[in-house]
């Protein structure tokens, strides 16, 4: 048996949206990227939503709409994917790291030592689309003495009056925190439809817009937000095609982040059976593992559900108990030998030569460390059945015996 770690999901529905973009005489940005806007915001539970063409992208946007500069600093999990700190880079600041907790999330214990008067922003990212503790973390950048430290620079620091929270979702849209949707934690969130998250455009990204009100009009920054993505432009492109109307103007030095109606297809399709079909699929393969698992003390499965949070299931995160990275990495080997593709989410950014040439060390962060050698994350997709969820669950148990 041959079962790859993560084929996009991909329909006659899906199939059917793109074709009828091709159809339509329109490829790029234009109105079924406003439909995917607007069933995002509907599936959160928020007035605006801005989609862009990566979560990369819209992070650094949001950074850079925040006022983020050289000089400042952007707290970070050592544990995530490098664009969590690349984007900081990109914009100038310097990415501070924090350890991870047993859940694979930010410690957010630990965030609070690495607070200073240069901290911009926060970066929390919902690991394998477990959600972070939003409310510890609001506490945190709220309590009196850390807002004391906040030195405003900008427009929107002076208005926000503290720490912006800037959560990295690309894991966990559909995930909940305390019965409400991921999106509406975060001052922004951003979700990622890269070709392997829950849900797909091929690349994409969308911004979530939660900033506190009355103080900010979402409506004001979602606007901001399209404009700077799209080179500043005050037209885009489908509304210059309206003859009369080729005048437009360039009224800021933005990017060209712009997310195009072809990719949107395949989103749109794809979320409009996101919650009552594509997530509950990926939640039966997770609690098939979980199952399967469950006689196997050294079998460590991640968290799933609790009181207060539910998982998006983007990444099963098996954890193998007491054994060293080399030992997980002949597991992968074993594993793979009969056909199942496994990973590693992630290795902890110390171990990246752009980090560790900078100065990060990994013996820094020893419980993300413990996290990615002792980690083999599992295959999780609506395509996987019993038959195969109960192969690989076999291809695992026996690796692990062989050891
Ligand atoms: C995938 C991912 C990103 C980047 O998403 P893109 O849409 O590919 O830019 C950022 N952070 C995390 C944690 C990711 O896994």
């Amino acid at each position: 048996m041959k079962i790859p770690f993560s084929p996009p999901y991909i329909d006659d529905d899906i199939k059917r949206e793109v074709m009828e973009t091709l159809d339509s005489g329109w490829i790029t940005s234009g109105p079924r990227v406003l439909a995917l806007e607007k069933l995002v915001a509907e599936q959160t539970g928020l007035a605006h939503v801005a989609c862009c063409n990566s979560a990369t992208s819209g992070l650094m946007l949001l950074l850079h709409w925040f006022g983020v500069t050289r000089g400042d600093e952007v707290i970070i999990p050592a544990y995530t994917y490098a664009a969590t700190a690349l984007v900081v880079m990109h914009i100038g600041a310097t990415p501070v790291m924090v350890d991870s907790g047993e859940d694979f999330n930010i410690d957010i214990a630990k965030v609070k030592e690495r607070i200073t008067s240069k901290t911009k922003a926060i970066i929390p990212v919902d690991i394998a689309g477990w959600p972070c503790d939003y409310q510890e973390l609001f506490e945190l950048v709220n309590a009196p003495e850390v807002r004391a430290r906040f030195k405003p620079v900008t427009e929107n620091q002076k208005k926000l009056g503290r720490i912006m929270v800037l959560s990295d979702a690309a894991h966990s849209l559909g995930a909940t925190y305390a019965g409400k949707p991921i999106g509406t934690w975060g001052d922004f969130s951003v979700f990622s439809f890269h070709a392997v998250k829950n849900v797909t455009t091929a690349e994409g990204g969308a911004m979530c817009i939660n900033l506190p009100q009355p103080t900010f009009d979402h409506a004001e920054v979602y606007r901001t937000l399209k404009l700077w993505s799209l080179n500043g432009q005050t037209k885009d492109a489908l509304a210059k095609t309206n003859g009369a109307g080729w005048r437009y103007d360039i009224v800021y030095p933005g990017f060209k982040m712009n997310m195009p109606d072809i990719c949107a297809a395949i989103g749109l399709a794809q979320l409009r059976k996101y919650p009552t079909f594509m997530l509950p699929e990926r939640k039966r393969v997770a609690e098939a593992y979980a199952k399967g698992f469950a006689n196997y003390s050294w079998a460590i499965v991640p968290p799933m559900k609790d009181d207060v949070r539910e998982s998006s299931y983007h990444v099963f995160a098996l954890r193998i108990k007491g054994i060293t990275e080399a030992q997980r990495d002949s597991l992968i080997e074993r594993i793979t030998e009969v056909g199942v593709s496994v990973n590693v989410h992630f290795q902890p950014l110390p171990i990246l030569t752009v980090f560790r040439e900078r100065g990060y060390r990994i013996e820094d962060y020893p419980v993300a460390f413990s996290c990615y050698a002792t980690e083999i994350s599992l295959p999780i997709y609506p395509q996987l059945d019993q038959d195969k969820i109960d192969y690989i669950i076999d291809a695992v148990v026996r690796a692990y015996k062989s050891l």
